[in-house]
């Protein structure tokens, strides 16, 4: 009799970017206000970066729609590659705004000017960063929970707004005090570094899980070990590959068995196996393929 689907559908985590989208809002308005106040160039570059993460909030809306969607026609695995997408362009549109930081701060390095009002624009600017590193906190956590690549992508990238925004209000802090107007451009473009530095590190982490990067060494060890615990003289095992997409983990080996077991004999351990493999991992979606032991045809598979 059936039981039900074995695989449950991945979540909806579209809340979280309606949640990243109202944070992204609030500081371009504080922000943005802090640096026309001042017309400092630092405030500026935080304030530009939060014009970033509200057309990255976006985006990441549509993609976690879109990777939640059930397999289709032309899709048969799923959406949940849908995910590095909005990492990817995520990461790319944090170095296009760095870029244009340090373009800015290099101009104001040959033409320096002092800001103005510090105090009220560096009190803003505090408060736009306790509302990101607030939601950037809840966002990582969610994201390592659900293994979302978009949501740890979002929260990391806030929390990198965070530390800009702790380095600019102190840069900021310092022009105040010194009356020095070239460290507001000098902290603009160490600003902007940093933000290249993440920009790479997202842009990275999506092209791992776009190339079908294997599972977690030390998860793909315990799988292994269930495998090995079935192997012997009668049961053997081959072409063995993880790999992992969005919300999704997949793997598949060949199960061989001796050449005169039954069909259900052969499924019944398999299925046994894939029971066990999923008790350490349950969202593992395993593929068996059960051969003959003593057959040569059961070995010319075993590359992709
Ligand atoms: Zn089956
Ligand atoms: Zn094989």
């Amino acid at each position: 009799m059936p039981n039900g689907p074995r695989y449950s559908p991945p979540v909806d985590l579209s809340r979280y970017a309606w949640l990243s989208i109202a944070a992204a809002a609030v500081t371009i308005v504080l922000k943005g206000g802090a640096a026309a106040l001042t017309g400092s160039v630092s405030l500026l570059s935080d304030a530009l970066e939060s014009v970033v993460n509200l057309v990255a909030a976006v985006l990441a809306l549509v993609m976690l729609k879109i990777s939640i969607r059930p397999p289709d026609d032309n899709h048969r695995f799923g959406h949940s590659k849908a995910e590095y997408f909005s990492a990817a362009v995520e990461g790319a549109m944090v170095l296009v705004a760095a870029i244009l930081i340090i373009w800015e701060a290099v101009g104001r390095l040959v033409h320096p000017r002092m800001p103005e009002q510090l105090g009220i624009g560096l009190a803003i600017s505090a408060v736009a960063a306790l509302v990101n590193g607030a939601v950037g906190l809840l966002l990582i956590r969610r994201g390592a929970q659900m293994r979302s690549a978009t949501l740890s992508a979002d929260g990391r990238h806030l929390m990198t707004d965070v530390v800009t925004s702790v380095a600019v209000l102190a840069g900021v802090g310092l022009v105040a005090l010194t009356g020095r107007p070239l460290l507001d451009p000098i902290v603009a473009i160490v600003a902007g570094a940093n933000i290249v530095r993440i920009g790479i590190g997202l842009v990275r982490s999506s092209v791992d899980g776009l190339m079908d990067i294997a599972l977690p060494a030390e998860l793909e060890a315990r799988l292994m070990g269930v495998l090995e615990t079935h192997r012997g003289e009668e049961v053997d095992f081959h072409a063995v590959r993880t790999r992992e997409s969005g919300n999704r983990r997949f793997m598949e080996f060949h199960l061989l068995v001796p050449d005169e077991w039954s069909v259900k004999a052969g499924h019944d351990l398999a299925e046994d196996i894939v029971d066990e493999l999923r008790e350490i991992e349950p969202d593992l979606r395993v593929t068996v393929h059960t051969e003959p032991l003593h057959d040569a045809r059961s070995y010319e598979d075993i590359e992709i």
